[in-house]
Order: structure tokens, then C-alpha cells, then sequence
């Protein structure tokens, strides 16, 4: 397959990134299926792609025509099956390995042998979630950072037996989409959040211990560090929950205390504080 046979890509997941991915392939041209559990997601995501595509048209940088093509190009569904005649399926759910490997259980049954299969995965072992498949060679992490409408990075993970051809033909794609591919080997956080987690949970633990104030932390950072935003601003972006769930992945997976999720983190994602998301997190949003 090369790169110019890519028409339909399947986005597994409409959450946060899944949504996002979406609305960069169907603004670049493809056909899109979104899928998720329950159809008032998928309504949900449709509306979100929708203000974020009109973010973009007060820029000057999408017109209106644009956006109705853009927006007829997605199709949304809560069964697998549509997947069938996808070239690519990029699957976006919760981080949750249990998951993940139900669905390209599932995704190998369904789609044509010659599919690539991706994974957004934040931190899960892409060689573990290939596993699941009859074809790791065709399978690769595909990691877009947060929102993905703006954000260049794409980290591309290999796994283990990842093919040279299906790097090549993902990494085109991804600079196909505006985006632009860094190639990482498959590991625990891989680079981006193996450097950027152990920040957040030491400013959680920063806030734990009353070092400062939540708004004090978030002002040393952007001022002191020229972040363009604080480590607990963040997090709250990221999600409370995908936050534990990498620190949870990089601690089992290096075997080094320095990883474990900081208790206050745990406690607030117990209560349901996910951040944005959740209208609560380390902040309140409207
Ligand atoms: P999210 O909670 O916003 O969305 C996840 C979506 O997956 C939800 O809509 C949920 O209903 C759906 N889902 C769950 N099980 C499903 C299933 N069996 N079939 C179909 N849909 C299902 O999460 P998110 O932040 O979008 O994260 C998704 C993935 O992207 C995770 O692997 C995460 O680690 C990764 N990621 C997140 C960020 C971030 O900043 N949030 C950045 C990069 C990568």
C-alpha cells in the first residue's frame, strides 16, 4: 500500500483526541468514521469538531465550504463493522490495555488484511497491543499531542516487529495531515511523556505537601521556565485520569519509584476531578 491508496480512516473512540484526529483527517480529505459506546458521544464530538473547525474560519484558515466538506466527510457510528473498508484504523479510546485489545481483537476479524492498524496510546506497549493482531508488522503507535488541531508532533512508536514499509507509509501520512512524525522505539512513556509526566506528579506532590498554592505552582512554571502553560493547567487538560494511568504504566513497566502517581492525584481522580473534562480538576471550568 502507499501512501495515495489511504481514503477512509477509521477513528476508534470520540473523546477528547479521537475528535481531534477526526476533524485533521476530514479538513485534509478523508473520509472518516468516528466510533464510540454510545451515540450522545458521538453527537457530542460532531459538535465539538464543529466550534473548533469555526475557531479556524475566524482565523482566515478554513472556509465555510471547507468546513461542510470537512464536516460531510465524517460518519458516525457505534458498531466496529464500519471499519470494513478503512485503510487505516486509528483506534482512541480510554487508556486501558483490557480495552484496547478487545478491539483490535475484534478489528482483526473485521477489516481487510491489508489495513494498518494504529494506536494513540499515551503510554501502552504499541508490541504488547500488536500482540492482539495477526499483523504487527502493519501496526504502530501513532501518538498526536493534545489538541491535536494544533499540536505539530505526532510521536510514530515502533513496535517490535513494526515494518519499515508501514514507519515509511505512516510517517507520509502524518506529514500528509500537516503534522510532523518523530520516530521513537517502543517503551514505557515513550519520550514525550516520560519527560513531561514526572513534572505534573511532582507538582502535584509540590501541592500536596503545601509548597504553594495551585495558581502559585502554574505561575513559577510559565514565568520562571517560559512553559506556555503551568504543569497543573496541564494536567487538567491531559485528564486527571490518563495522567495516572501513564504514571501507572511507566511505574510498572520501569520498575522505579520515582513514577508512582502521587496520592493527591489518585485521591482527586477517586472523587471524579478529571480536569476539564469533568468541569472540575485542579481548577473549575464552567
Ligand atoms: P477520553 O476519555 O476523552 O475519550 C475516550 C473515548 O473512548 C470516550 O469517548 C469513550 O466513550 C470511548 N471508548 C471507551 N471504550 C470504547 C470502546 N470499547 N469502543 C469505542 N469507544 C470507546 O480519552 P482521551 O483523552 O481522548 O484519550 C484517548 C487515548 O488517547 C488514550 O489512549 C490516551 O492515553 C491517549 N492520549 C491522550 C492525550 C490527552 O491529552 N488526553 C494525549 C495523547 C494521547
Amino acid at each position: 500500500m502507499t501512501v495515495q491508496d489511504i481514503k477512509q480512516v477509521t477513528v476508534i473512540g470520540s473523546g477528547t483526541m479521537g475528535n481531534g484526529i477526526a476533524q485533521v483527517f476530514a479538513l485534509t480529505g478523508y473520509s472518516v468514521n468516528l466510533i464510540d459506546i454510545k451515540q450522545e458521544f458521538l453527537d457530542k464530538a460532531v459538535a465539538v469538531i464543529s466550534k473548533s473547525i469555526d475557531r479556524f474560519i475566524k482565523k482566515e484558515i478554513v472556509t465555510e465550504e471547507q468546513k461542510k466538506e470537512a464536516m460531510a466527510r465524517i460518519k458516525t457510528s457505534t458498531d466496529l463493522k464500519v471499519a470494513k473498508d478503512s485503510q487505516l484504523v486509528i483506534e482512541a479510546v480510554t487508556e486501558d490495555l483490557g480495552i484496547k485489545l478487545e478491539i483490535f481483537g475484534k478489528l482483526e476479524g473485521i477489516c481487510l488484511p491489508e489495513t494498518i492498524f494504529a494506536s494513540n496510546t499515551s503510554s501502552l506497549p504499541i508490541t504488547k497491543l500488536a500482540s492482539a493482531t495477526k499483523r504487527p508488522e502493519q501496526f504502530i503507535g501513532m501518538h498526536f499531542m493534545n489538541p491535536v488541531p494544533m499540536m505539530k508532533l505526532v510521536e510514530l512508536i515502533r513496535g517490535i516487529a513494526t515494518s519499515d514499509e508501514t514507519t515509511e507509509l505512516i510517517k507520509e501520512l502524518a506529514q500528509a495531515v500537516g503534522k510532523t512524525p518523530v520516530e521513537v522505539n517502543d517503551y514505557p512513556g515513550f519520550v514525550a511523556n516520560r519527560i513531561l509526566l514526572p513534572m505534573i506528579n511532582e507538582a502535584a506532590f509540590a501541592l500536596m505537601e503545601g509548597v504553594a498554592t495551585v495558581e502559585a505552582i502554574d505561575e513559577v512554571m510559565k514565568l520562571g521556565m517560559a512553559h506556555p502553560m503551568g504543569p497543573l493547567t496541564l494536567a487538567d487538560f491531559i485528564g486527571l485520569d490518563v495522567c495516572q494511568a501513564i504514571l501507572e504504566v511507566m511505574h510498572e513497566g520501569l520498575g522505579d519509584p520515582k513514577y508512582r502517581p502521587c496520592p493527591l492525584l489518585k485521591k482527586m481522580v477517586q472523587a471524579g476531578y478529571l480536569g476539564r473534562k469533568s468541569g472540575r480538576g485542579f481548577y473549575t471550568y464552567q
